[in-house]
């Protein structure tokens, strides 16, 4: 935020002799609570039948200031049990995959399309999707983010809806509201198929080479 104008509109005011100036709600930055208060207000959802087989409710965490934000399909028995995302066997795999190319996992934003796990891990249905997107749609756009990583066909169909396969997702660095988007595998199909986990590499180095091109 460029704070010159707000300096140079400070020093008119004492010029014309106002010296003193109440800021009643003024903040620079985004804050953590911003999220945390929101996970706090709809765990109790129960837009979907999905809640029924919550234990957690998993709205996602991570760095709110980051400029990259990771998106897998929905919560899994470990995420159910903990209330927070990627921590099962998959999410010891991203939290490696993304040391492979030097990112830390507390310096994304982690989450999900769906926040309440389906049950015996299918895929959530199209209504469960639809039901549950505006909350992702509001981390999104409360984080701003400027690269996203999609996990997944079901995500990549939530999102950037071409209903393709993920090898013609892969193909493209897409466009989600503009934000730049890349799709690759989720780490749950990279433990049933390791032979893929060099397709994965491939996507992973181009996502490096631009996250390290961002400026901050
Ligand atoms: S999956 Fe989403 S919409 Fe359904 S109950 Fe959970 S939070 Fe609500």
């Amino acid at each position: 935020m460029d704070i010159k104008p707000i300096r140079q509109y400070i020093e008119y005011l004492k010029l014309s002799g106002i010296n003193n100036v109440f800021l009643s709600s003024f903040s620079a930055k985004k804050t953590p609570i911003d999220l945390e208060s929101l996970a706090k207000i709809y765990s109790n959802c129960e837009k979907c039948t999905l809640y029924k087989g919550r234990i957690k409710f998993v709205y996602g965490e991570g760095d709110p200031q980051t400029k990259l934000m990771l998106i897998g399909e929905g919560p899994g028995a470990d995420e159910n049990v903990t209330g927070r995302p990627f921590v099962g066997k998959a999410g010891q795999l991203l939290t490696k995959m993304l040391k492979a190319i030097n990112i830390k996992r507390n310096e994304v934003y982690i989450t999900n399309v769906i926040k309440c796990r389906p049950p015996e891990n299918r895929n959530p249905l199209p209504m469960e999707i639809k039901t549950c997107l505006p909350y992702l749609e509001e981390q999104i756009s409360i984080i701003k983010p400027v690269i996203i990583l999609i996990l997944g066909r079901v995500a990549a169909d939530a999102l950037l809806k071409m209903n393709t396969t993920l090898t013609k997702y892969r193909e493209n660095i897409h466009f989600y509201n503009g934000i730049k988007t890349y799709v690759t595998y989720h780490p749950s199909a990279l433990l049933r198929n390791p032979g893929w986990k060099k397709y994965a590499w491939i996507d992973l180095q181009k996502l490096r080479d631009d996250y390290n091109n961002l400026e901050y």
